[in-house]
């Protein structure tokens, strides 16, 4: 099954700081776990940048402004942690524009899924402001990007990341054609994601799981609550925000998932995916800040996706 690996070396030159934890080593530890005989058959693709014009329908004019006004001679906080650097746009642009191809890859067909291993991560990423290291909300662009290119009605956006994509549910919430699934430690960074947060038409789903939790809750999360309400909304595309801070050996969270419960969660979307999308999956990295945990959990997320 042909997978596509998107990505380009301006993920590297965002340059958060001297001990950051969303850092370009990263995108280095996951590219070089997919670098290895198993992974040879990824058909390995360039992220191109995203015209400013597909931002729009993620983000108010007014945002995208802002970012665009940030110097690119100097290091700006935008807020506590949430960095723009000189490399920070180009990196922020082959983001969403990786997303939008990888969007079009499973759509033209010549790949069957698509993995995006860019940064910085998107999900935090509100309509109107950039927070929790991310700029431009991916999983946005790349759903208003596979309904204005290719028609598509449905289009759902899933995220197994540890903290909330409070973003993704701010762009998706009064819009019924556009799903958001969420698993996530709650309470925790930032702060949403209770399950009383349904959207305007109960398209957005919230399984907020107390700190320490384990396999179990996720698992029974994602089977009692998330995967039934995806299944009722008949996706006609699955875009996943693959964060990996889930996992034990994260530091910035207390869930205690392992790489066997990526591979879980990914097999159980991809089967949805087959049952309503003809398998059209795109996989966005967001975070995961263990680089041991994060590459071998990418990894056998994307072992999964190529399903031998
Ligand atoms: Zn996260």
């Amino acid at each position: 099954m042909s997978v596509a690996l998107f990505t380009h070396p301006a993920a590297l030159a965002h340059d958060t700081g001297e001990g950051h934890p969303e850092c370009a080593d990263r995108v280095r530890a996951v590219l070089r776990a997919l670098d290895t005989q198993e992974f040879a058959n990824l058909l390995r693709e360039v992220a191109p940048l995203a015209p400013v014009e597909s931002l729009r329908p993620a983000h108010r004019q007014a945002h995208i402004d802002a970012i665009l006004a940030l110097p690119a001679d100097e290091v700006t906080y935008i807020d506590g942690d949430t960095v723009f650097s000189p490399g920070s746009l180009e990196a922020a642009l082959r983001g969403a524009g990786g997303a939008c191809a990888a969007v079009d890859a499973v759509m033209e067909g010549w790949a069957k899924a698509a993995f995006v291993a860019m940064r910085p991560p998107g999900h935090h990423a509100e309509r109107e402001r950039a927070m929790g290291f991310c700029l431009f909300n991916n999983a946005a662009v790349a759903a208003f990007h596979a309904r204005a290119r290719w028609g598509l009605k449905r289009i759902a956006v899933v995220d197994f990341d540890v903290h909330h994509g409070n973003g993704t549910q701010d762009i998706f919430w009064d819009d019924a054609e556009l799903f958001y699934g969420s698993s996530h430690q709650f309470p925790c960074y930032p702060g949403t994601g209770r399950a009383a947060e349904t959207g305007v038409a109960g398209n957005v789903v919230n399984a907020p799981l107390p700190p320490g939790s384990g396999p179990d809750a996720f698992r029974a999360a994602w089977s009692a609550r998330i995967l039934p309400a995806l299944a009722a909304f008949k996706p006609e595309l699955l875009i996943i925000s693959a964060g990996f801070d889930a996992h034990a050996a994260d530091p910035l969270a207390q869930l205690r998932l392992k790489e066997a419960d990526f591979a879980w969660i990914t097999r159980e979307l991809l089967a949805m995916a087959d049952t309503h999308c003809p398998g059209r999956v795109v996989s966005l990295l967001e975070g995961g800040y263990d680089l041991t945990a994060l590459a071998a959990s990418a990894a056998a997320h994307v072992r999964v996706l190529m399903r031998p």
